[in-house]
């Protein structure tokens, strides 16, 4: 039979350190007998709210202050850097940890499905989105920004973002933390036109009231929406009355709003379209995207909410790069079960089930985006988590096997031992001051490093 727990505490490994993991991690140490490890493969923790907010949202990005709270304990170390299926597996987890719960969100993006997808010039936007935060595995992305007109696939908030940051003058951006490399393209950008293209009506989009409403607030930018896209047909009509639709209608007078604007003659133009769906993308003899062939949608009744059916009506339209922002994807984890429909870990409460027997898998947990699919705000991982803990705890109090070696001790040697640079949260916090030194000086909240070589240079350097 394995030890008894070092000092009477269970020990357990969380993997992923964005909202979910910092939120479960909370849960979990609000009993005083647990430890927390949490690996990230990434040297810096946050996950998307470092690598996903946009950097004229740094209000949002308050909420790191939160988690470092939660690291403050010293029931809690962080193993940045070290990467799960790469340097340790499941099992090496299971070796030293009484439980083990994965928050590793959905790491890759949804795509369209239409021909001419991966014509050059045609990119995912949380690419972008990546590659304007400095994430280290997107800094070497280019963007040809030469273009004129740019279209934006998808209406929802990660589209919002894509959008406003082309948009957005180099003065309203030369004073967040935008990544240096970003600044200097967007600085250079010769985009006129930025078109967002919803496949169902403006009363299903899917961005927030906030989000849209500044899309109206750009100063280098006069918003357009159609009038003509903006009527509401019978569909939406019902459905508006059916549900509790103050925020719908709140979203619709805004567009409404925006669409009785006169141009006030801002260098760029921001058109935000509805109801109608690429159904290619054209190339040039080189390869590059040049259009888009559009076709006009109606709406047809469905289950939950209305769906877009296609007309015959096809347009094209001229443009130069292509961002698709049709939503994340969860990507599988090796050593457990995935719905690919879904893209998520298939699990009950967040204990992770087999799929064919609907049993749960000893020890192996979910939360955020890789257990419920990419839907929500921030704060949403917050009750998500909640419920994870809760049946990580129950199943603690229930007992079972327990770990091998389920020392503190171990568990360094076991990372030690595959990943030398790993970062620990000191490290952070020291890294996180330099980065915050360097803004300071330059009016700044943050100068990010951007290459993880970089970031692993200052962790550990003297002062
Ligand atoms: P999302 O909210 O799910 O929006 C996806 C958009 O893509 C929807 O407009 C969807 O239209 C459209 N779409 C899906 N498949 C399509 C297709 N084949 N062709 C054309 N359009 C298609 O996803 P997201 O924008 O990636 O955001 C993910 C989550 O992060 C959301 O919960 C979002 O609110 C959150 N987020 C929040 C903020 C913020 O608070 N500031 C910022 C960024 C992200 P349908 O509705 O017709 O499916």
């Amino acid at each position: 039979m394995s030890a008894p727990p070092e000092q009477g505490r269970f020990r357990i490994a969380v993997v992923g350190a964005g909202p979910a993991g910092f939120y479960l991690t909370e849960r979990l140490l609000s009993r005083d007998d647990l430890e927390v490890d949490l690996f990230d493969r990434l040297p810096a923790p946050y996950g998307l709210v470092r690598y996903g907010v946009a950097p004229d949202h740094e209000k949002i990005r308050n909420v790191t202050r939160v988690f470092d709270r939660i690291a403050a304990s010293p029931r809690f170390r962080f193993f940045g850097n070290v990467e799960i299926g790469r340097h340790l597996t499941l099992e090496d987890l299971h070796r030293h940890y009484d439980q083990v719960a994965f928050t590793t969100g959905a790491q890759t993006d949804r795509r369209m499905g239409i021909p001419g997808e991966d014509l050059r010039g045609s990119h995912a936007a949380t690419e972008f989105v990546a590659w304007y935060n400095g994430h280290p595995d997107f800094c070497d992305r280019a963007f040809d920004l030469s273009v004129e007109r740019v279209v934006v696939v998808g209406v929802g908030n990660v589209a919002v973002d894509v959008a406003r940051i082309l948009c957005r003058t180099p003065q309203e951006l030369e004073h967040t933390d935008i990544a240096d490399h970003a600044l200097a393209a967007l600085r250079a950008s010769r985009v006129r036109e930025v078109v967002m293209l919803g496949r169902r009506g403006p009363a299903q989009a899917a961005f927030t009231n906030a989000e849209v409403k500044e899309l109206g607030e750009l100063a280098g930018a006069d918003v357009r929406v159609l009038p003509d896209d903006l009527a509401l047909d019978p569909v939406s009509q019902v459905a508006l009355e059916a549900e509790d639709g103050a925020a719908t209608r709140k979203k619709l007078e805004i567009l409404t709003q925006f669409s009785r604007r006169p141009r006030t003659g801002k260098p760029r133009v921001l058109t935000l379209r509805f109801l109608v769906s690429p159904l290619e993308l054209i190339g040039d003899a080189d390869g590059r995207v040049r259009r888009v062939r559009l076709v006009r949608n109606r709406l047809e009744p469905a289950d939950r909410s209305p769906r877009a059916v296609a007309t015959d009506q096809v347009e094209h339209l001229d443009a130069g790069l292509v961002f698709r922002s049709v939503g994340y994807r969860g990507v599988p984890i090796v050593g457990l079960p995935f719905d690919h429909r879904r893209g998520v870990v298939p699990n009950a409460a967040g204990r992770v089930v087999d799929p064919d027997t609907g049993h749960p898998i000893p020890r192996c947990y979910v939360a955020g985006w890789i257990k419920r699919g990419p839907f929500g705000v921030i704060g949403t991982n917050k009750s998500d988590a909640a419920g994870t803990a809760e049946a990580m705890l129950a199943d603690l109090v229930a007992g079972g096997p327990r770990p091998l070696d389920p020392t503190a001790a171990g568990a360094l040697a076991l990372v030690q031992g595959v990943q030398a640079a790993f970062v620990s949260y000191p490290d952070w916090m020291r890294v996180q001051a330099v980065e915050t030194e360097r803004g300071a000086a330059a009016g700044r909240p943050r100068v990010r490093f951007t290459s993880a070589a970089e970031l692993l240079a200052v962790r550990r350097s003297p002062g």
